[in-house]
């Protein structure tokens, strides 16, 4: 069972932010996100854009900003669980929670922040009977380890960017590489398709175009897969087969938490503290609505700071913190590290 002070879902901007304003409060967090990587929307579907309303930032590359925020709550060591989606809470008689993910694992905590975003990023499945038989036995989503597919016969699907980038990667480590694509043109960075239409020329990569996998075959695990080109059924043997065809978003499990709902997004109190129905469960960023609501950013940043302070009386009742400026207070990382701006020096002048 892991165990914190906030439990926060979603490894957003709102969701890293709030781990560095939980640190100023000396509470500690814990993030799960159902992707493998944090930095929620900036990651997944913009890394490469730069963002121009990041106050104090005339532009900033949206990975750029996941880096700089990673590298803020740095000191303030929060646990990540990635790749498992939050799926269930349970109240205790305390007034605690216990959210346990898709893959069992359990998190204990006396405040759960939801900044879920447009909700858990899941990947869209190609319609293939038994596919979910051969997930984990082949089959994947999202490529976790590269190193998995080392001297092994990997099939990809799928015709962007996240296709294309990963036969590209693969092509040095895997032993055989097939690009299978409903279409003959991709759409994805100019290099990237050049650069696979190279290592298509050096025998690198087996392009299959314009095609579509219609079975999957194996007894214990992927085997094989069918091939459907322009009619004609062909058999190919593969050890893995990573359909790389985008990632919806879905408000999901945490529809069912008991919460309020209004438009696939959860009510929050605004006048205070963007806490939910339910006392002890927060919501933040994206994934809140209140009057006036803004998707942005900077707000989350702001819901996530608000949302701390209420937290700070959850975890420790009865206790008063007065805010302080970091400029005056510094800050303390649980890791031992303290940043500080330099202190006046009394020195007579001569
Ligand atoms: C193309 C594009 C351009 C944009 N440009 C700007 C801009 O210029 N300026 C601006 O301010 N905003 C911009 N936005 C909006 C901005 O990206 C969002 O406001 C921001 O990402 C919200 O952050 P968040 O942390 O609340 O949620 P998200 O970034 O959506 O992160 C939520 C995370 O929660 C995870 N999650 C959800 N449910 C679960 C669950 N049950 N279990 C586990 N994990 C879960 C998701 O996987 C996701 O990683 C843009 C958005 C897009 C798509």
């Amino acid at each position: 069972m892991i165990k914190t002070d906030i439990l926060i879902i979603g490894a957003g901007p709102t969701g890293l932010f709030a781990v560095f304003e939980a640190g100023l409060l000396k509470l500690k967090c814990h993030i799960i996100d159902a992707l493998p990587q944090p930095g929620g929307q900036l990651s997944e579907i913009y890394p490469k854009k730069p963002i121009y309303d990041i106050p104090g930032f005339p532009d900033v590359l949206a990975g750029d900003l996941v880096d700089n925020l990673m590298n803020q709550i740095k000191s303030f060591e929060p646990g990540f669980t990635l790749g498992e989606r939050a799926e269930t809470i349970e109240t205790l008689d305390d007034g605690s929670f216990i959210v346990t993910t898709n893959k069992g694992t359990r998190h204990h905590a006396p405040v759960i922040a939801i900044a879920g975003g447009l909700g858990s990023f899941e990947p869209r499945k190609p319609p293939l009977e038994n596919i979910d038989f051969y997930e984990d036995r082949g089959v994947a989503y999202f490529i976790k380890n590269p190193e998995v597919y080392r001297d092994q016969r990997v099939v990809i699907a799928g015709g962007g960017d996240s296709a294309l980038d990963w036969s590209i990667f693969l092509a040095d480590v895997a032993s055989e590489v097939t690009l299978v694509h409903r279409r003959n043109e991709f759409r994805g960075a100019l290099d990237s398709v050049e650069k696979v239409q190279e290592l298509k020329k050096l025998g690198k990569i087996n392009l299959v175009t314009p095609a579509e996998i219609t079975a999957l075959h194996g007894t214990d695990k992927l085997e094989a897969l069918s091939i459907n080109r322009n009619g004609e059924t062909a058999f190919l043997e593969a050890d893995h087969f990573i359909p790389l065809f985008g990632l919806a978003p879905k408000l999901g499990p945490i529809a069912d938490w008991g919460l309020e709902i209004e438009k696939n997004a959860i009510k929050v109190n605004n006048a205070l503290d963007y806490q939910t129905n339910i006392p002890g469960i927060f919501a933040i960023g994206d994934v809140n609505t209140y009057p006036g609501k803004l998707k942005l950013i900077l707000c989350g940043f702001h819901e996530a700071t608000l949302m701390c302070q209420s937290a700070y009386q959850i975890v420790n009742p009865g206790k008063k913190y007065v805010m302080k400026y970091t400029t005056v207070s510094g800050v303390d990382g649980f890791d031992g590290s303290r940043k500080e701006a330099p202190k006046a020096v009394i020195k007579a002048i001569e």
